[in-house]
C-alpha cells in the first residue's frame, strides 16, 4: 500500500495550476498572481515633503538666519514656481517638493514671525524628503508570479495603477456526498438516517482554503442516482465524492466513476484515518473519493484535496504548513500505519503546545472540535512523551490573544 508521501506526490504530480484570467484587483485578494507584474511608472513620482513644514535649499540656510516664506505647497495643490535662495515654501506631506528646494523642517521645530520663518533646531541636507522612484522605479519587478496577494500587495498594486490583475482563478470544487442513509441539513433525520455533515465540513473547509463549492445534493446507494449526479459535477475544476469507497456492499463510487472515464491512480494509502480514499482522473480534472467517516473525510481532505486545490490556485507550496509544537500530553507510538491525530494548540511563551483531541474515533466529528493541526504519528513510532517536540501540519492559529 502507497505511504503518505508516495501518493501527495502522485496527487500533485497529476494536478496543475489552473489557467490564468483577468480580475478587478479588489476581487484578487486571496488569489494567486499568474504573471510578474512591472511597474508603469516611478512612485512616487516626484520629490516630496514626507511632514507638514516648509522646504527650502539647504545650502540657503545659515543657523539664526530667517528664511522668506514665499508660497505654498500641498498635496494635490503643487507649488509650480522655483524657490530662489533665502526663501522657503510652506510645505505639507505628501506636496511635490517644489524646484529649488533640497530639505524640509517639520511645523513644530520653526518659530514663524510674519512671513519669515527661524529654525529652532539645526537640519541636515535632503531631511525629510521622499525622493522620485524611491518606492519603485518604472520597470521594477513589484510582485513575482506564484505571489498570494493579501492586503499588503492589493495596494501597492493599486498604487502602481494595476485595475486588473492575472491570476489562477479561485477552484470550483464540486461536493457529492453518497448513502441511503443520509438527510439534508434542515431536515428530521428519521429512525436510521443522519444528517449529511460532511458536506458542510468539507464546504467549510474548502472555502477557507479558497475553493468555490458546488454542492452536488446526496447521492443514494444507486447506480442511476450516483451516474447522473456525478454528471453534474465534471464540469467543476475538482470533483469530490464523501462514502462509498470502502469494500462494503453498498461502497459504489470506484465503479460510477469508473463510468465517466475514470483513470485512478491510488485506492488506499497506509494511513489512519482515511485508508480507502480514492484519487485519480477525469480527463484533466483531479478526482477525490474521500471516506465517509466524518474524521476520515476530514483528514484526507486536509492531507490531499487543500494540497491539489492551492496547486490549482497557483500556489507554489501547496502542502500543509508545519510546525513544532511540545506535547501536552504522552501519545502512543507503534502503530502499523501512519496516523494523522487531531489536536488543538495553545500559544506559551517559547511556542506552541498541542494537545491530542481525546476522541480519535473516525467516525466521531467531535474528534475535530477546536482542531488546529494533526499531528502525523510514523508506523513502528517509539511512544512520544509529554513535553517532547513534534511537527504537526499547521491547519490554523490557535485563537487567542493578537490571533484572529
Ligand atoms: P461509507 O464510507 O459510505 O461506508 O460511510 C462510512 C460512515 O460514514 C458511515 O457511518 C456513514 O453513515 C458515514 N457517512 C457517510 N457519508 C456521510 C456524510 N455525508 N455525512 C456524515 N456521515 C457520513
Ligand atoms: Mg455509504
Amino acid at each position: 500500500m502507497l505511504s503518505y508521501d508516495e501518493a501527495i506526490k502522485l496527487v500533485l504530480d497529476n494536478t496543475s495550476p489552473l489557467p490564468a484570467i483577468e480580475k478587478p484587483l479588489d476581487e484578487a485578494g486571496g488569489l494567486v498572481l499568474a504573471e510578474p507584474i512591472v511597474a508603469r511608472w516611478d512612485m512616487p513620482p516626484t520629490d516630496n515633503s514626507a511632514m507638514d513644514g516648509f522646504a527650502f535649499a539647504f545650502n540657503s540656510w545659515a543657523p539664526d538666519k530667517p528664511l522668506l516664506v514665499v508660497g505654498r505647497s500641498y498635496a494635490g495643490h503643487p507649488l509650480k514656481e522655483s524657490v530662489t535662495t533665502g526663501s522657503a515654501v510652506r510645505i505639507m506631506t505628501g506636496a511635490p517638493l517644489p524646484d529649488g528646494c533640497d530639505t524640509v523642517v517639520p511645523l513644530e521645530d520653526v518659530e514663524e514671525n510674519d512671513d519669515a520663518i527661524r529654525l529652532q533646531k539645526g537640519c541636515k541636507p535632503l531631511q525629510h524628503v521622499r525622493f522620485a522612484a524611491e518606492e519603485f522605479q518604472q520597470g521594477d519587478l513589484l510582485l513575482q508570479a506564484g505571489t498570494c496577494l493579501h492586503a499588503g500587495e492589493i495596494g501597492l498594486l493599486a498604487a502602481a495603477g494595476f485595475a486588473r490583475v492575472p491570476v489562477h482563478p479561485a477552484p470550483r470544487v464540486a461536493i457529492l456526498s453518497t448513502g441511503d442513509e443520509l438527510v439534508e441539513l434542515g431536515q428530521q433525520p428519521g429512525p436510521g438516517q443522519i444528517v449529511n455533515s460532511n458536506l458542510h465540513l468539507l464546504s467549510a473547509r474548502l472555502r477557507e482554503a479558497g475553493a468555490e463549492v458546488i454542492p452536488l445534493g446526496i447521492a443514494l446507494d444507486d447506480e442511476a442516482d450516483l451516474d447522473q449526479r456525478l454528471r453534474a459535477g465534471l464540469q467543476a475544476d475538482l470533483l469530490l465524492t464523501s462514502g462509498g469507497v470502502s469494500v462494503g456492499d453498498k461502497d459504489q463510487v470506484q465503479d460510477a466513476f469508473g463510468r465517466h472515464g475514470f483513470e485512478k491512480i491510488f485506492w488506499k494509502v497506509a494511513i489512519k484515518p482515511g485508508k480507502p480514499v480514492l484519487f485519480g482522473k477525469i480527463g484533466s480534472q483531479p478526482v477525490f473519493g474521500l471516506p465517509g467517516n466524518p474524521a476520515s473525510t476530514a483528514a484526507t481532505c486536509e492531507l490531499f484535496t487543500i494540497p491539489a486545490l492551492r496547486r490549482l490556485a497557483g500556489h507554489k507550496d501547496p502542502l500543509p504548513p508545519r510546525l513544532k509544537v511540545h506535547l501536552t500530553e504522552p501519545v502512543k507510538g507503534g502503530a502499523k500505519r501512519q496516523s494523522f491525530l487531531w489536536g488543538s494548540l495553545k500559544s506559551e511563551t517559547g511556542g506552541y503546545q498541542f494537545t491530542p483531541s481525546n476522541r480519535q474515533g473516525s467516525g466521531q466529528n467531535r474528534s475535530l472540535q477546536g482542531a488546529c493541526a494533526l499531528l502525523p504519528v510514523a508506523a513502528g513510532s517509539p511512544d512520544l512523551e509529554t513535553g517532547e517536540e513534534v511537527e504537526v501540519f499547521l491547519m490554523r492559529l490557535p485563537q487567542g490573544p493578537g490571533v484572529y
